[in-house]
């Protein structure tokens, strides 16, 4: 289906951008477009104008925090979080995820803000990003807020952004010492979308996790922290079995979702699966030089 007849604005600054998105309640932002165009062509939403962010440059590149964590532009491409050095020195399996995003034409232009601001539950970075500790940093024309990555993802399809408010850059801490991160993913079929998620990071002390994240993703709308696991983790042993035993319990206190792909039990029951896998992956990044293991598919 073709688009319907819309306004295209490319603004040169961000101040002009947000002066747009401030006085036109129809204006949207359209980044990537690889979602956006979609659910406009679709009929799913209508917007009267677009506002094309993606050639801005304070929504642009990745640098180096005084920290040693990263700023990543809210326009920086997949493709560019995979083929970045930095990215690949500290926080490697951000780029291993984003290179494994379907395919090159979506990898060449869709972008880590559009991946989180859609709240699509299917998209692949929102769980490792709240594994990340990650803050989203937001601008207004009344000005600038960061929310933790963990509190942005508000809904299906919904975040904290509010109107007239743009996602500029997306801060990732820098990994703790002897931390190393892990993701897996369920999908049935070669090109179908993830049923179950886990992204964790673990922080190791000798033999022992000292520190752990285990997000879960598709078991919700959003993203989720079993904070119970975690628990059980933390101050365990940073064996296959002492893992699996906290794993074991992995969403018991949940009621996932249930829709045509799986049930609520059967993705409890992969979700377990997959937090293990991710656990253990995340255990051998941060015993290895690696600050995450190999991301495992869609
Ligand atoms: C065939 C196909 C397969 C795909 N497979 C996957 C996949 O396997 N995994 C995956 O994660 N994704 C997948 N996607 C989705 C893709 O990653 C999109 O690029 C992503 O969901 C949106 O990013 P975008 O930059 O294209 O955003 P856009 O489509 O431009 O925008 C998406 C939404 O976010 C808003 N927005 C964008 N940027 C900002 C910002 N900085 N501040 C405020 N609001 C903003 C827009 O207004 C819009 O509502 C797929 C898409 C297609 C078409």
């Amino acid at each position: 289906m073709l688009l319907e007849q819309v306004e295209y604005v490319r603004p040169q600054s961000l101040d002009e951008a947000l002066e747009i998105l401030a006085n036109d309640d129809g204006a949207a932002p359209l980044a990537g477009g690889q979602s956006l165009t979609n659910v406009l062509k679709n009929r799913v939403a209508s917007v009267d104008v677009l506002v094309d962010i993606s050639r801005l440059d304070d929504l642009a590149g990745i640098a180096r925090t005084a920290d040693g964590g990263l700023s990543i532009g809210a326009c920086v491409t997949y493709d560019e979080l995979d083929r970045s050095a930095d990215v690949r020195q500290t926080h490697w399996l951000l780029g291993e995820v984003a290179a494994h995003i379907e395919d090159q034409q979506i990898r060449n232009k869709g972008t880590i803000g559009g991946n989180c601001c859609l709240s699509d539950p299917t998209n692949n970075l929102p769980p490792l990003l709240v594994a990340l500790d990650a803050v989203m940093e937001l601008r207004s024309r009344a000005g600038q807020r960061s929310v933790a990555s963990a509190d942005f993802f508000k809904g299906y399809f919904a975040t904290a952004l509010e109107p007239g408010e743009l996602l500029v850059s997306v801060t990732v801490p820098p990994m703790p010492a002897g931390s190393g991160a892990g993701y897996t993913s369920l999908a049935v079929g070669a090109d179908a979308k993830a049923m179950v998620r886990a992204a964790a990071r673990v922080t190791l002390d000798g033999g022992t996790i000292a520190d752990s994240r285990l997000v879960l993703a598709r078991v919700a709308h959003v993203p989720v922290r079993d904070t119970d696991a975690e628990a059980r983790l933390n101050g365990g042993d940073a064996t296959e079995e002492s893992v699996a035993a906290a794993c074991a319990g992995v969403a018991d206190g949940m009621q996932p979702i249930a829709d045509v792909h799986g049930s609520s039990e059967y993705r409890r029951q992969m979700a377990k699966v997959m937090a293990r896998r991710a656990v253990s992956q995340a255990v051998a990044a941060a015993r290895g030089s690696r600050n995450g293991s190999k991301a495992g598919g869609n």
